[in-house]
């Protein structure tokens, strides 16, 4: 993997953004091991003990895949390219070079990504060649805890926040957040935020998750969706996203799992040169 260095956000959104994830899982992980489970099982119970460590391993492979995609270098920057044109090769004239088939120039990063998916403001960086394997686990990752989160909280709700479930009573409840405003902060509207958070991030996670496993499946990424000549059978396009060791790389983002193309070189892999 070669590392980028320069990993500040190079936009204001993008900082917001990847802020807020950094900042939001921990409260999501605090309230949900050290106040919801503790309610329903008990502080020193084998069961909160066994969802502690559930708990754990999902976010901590939550963080470890995010600072992956982060520390991942996707450019072209430092790479020795043709000086040749070549079928699908492109001229940048940002990056004043030759560019290979499936890199595009990304205008906040600045620079030509290969086989570029899209500028993702959560992670503050590209999702490109090397990269994309920790993206797409870390979604499976933030998938499993949003749902996992979301069913105890949903109970939660239901179980300590007594609440009158109607129209009238909803209507309030939103408007009551106007107290965020002037610092009247309570536990109950706490609660009711984190857990609306949870939930939001439920269904965006699903939608972000169902539509990158569909194009990885096709072997295209976000901006080439009619293209199929490096659609070569399921199990070799998801060896194309996650490596030869694709059964391993949900264990952590340390296990080597070599892509079977060097991001640049793509002649050798389309389906029509075979
Ligand atoms: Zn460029
Ligand atoms: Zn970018």
């Amino acid at each position: 993997m070669r590392i980028r260095t320069d990993i500040y956000p190079k936009a204001i959104r993008d900082a917001f953004a990847t802020g807020f994830m950094f900042v939001t899982m921990p409260i999501v992980y605090y309230f949900e091991l050290f106040i919801v489970s503790p309610r329903y099982n008990g502080v020193d119970s084998p069961a909160h003990y066994f969802h502690f460590i559930c708990g754990t391993v999902i976010i901590f492979n939550i963080y470890a895949n995010l600072v992956a995609i982060m520390m991942s270098k996707t450019s072209i920057k430092g790479l020795v390219l043709s000086i040749e044109r070549r079928p699908d090769w492109r001229y940048c004239a940002v990056c004043e070079t030759l560019a290979p088939p499936r890199s595009r120039h990304c205008n906040v990063c600045n620079v030509c990504i290969l086989k570029r998916d899209h500028h993702c403001k959560f992670t503050s960086c590209c999702i490109g060649f090397e990269n994309h394997r920790y993206y797409i686990v870390f979604l499976v990752y933030l998938l499993s805890g949003c749902l996992y989160a979301s069913y105890y909280n949903l109970n939660f709700v239901a179980d300590h926040i007594h609440f009158n479930w109607s129209w009238k009573s909803l209507i309030k409840l939103i408007f009551s957040f106007h107290t965020f405003f002037a610092i009247e902060w309570t536990e109950y509207h706490i609660y009711i935020l984190v857990i609306i958070i949870v939930l939001l991030a439920t269904l965006f996670t699903g939608a972000l998750l169902i539509f990158h496993v569909n194009l990885m499946l096709r072997s295209v990424v976000t901006n080439e969706r009619n293209i199929t000549k490096y659609n070569r059978g399921k199990l070799e396009n998801i060896k194309l996203t996650l490596g030869e060791r694709w059964y391993l790389v949900w264990l952590s983002p340390w296990i080597e799992s070599k892509l079977p193309c060097d991001g640049i070189n793509w002649e050798k892999m389309s389906v029509k040169e075979q």
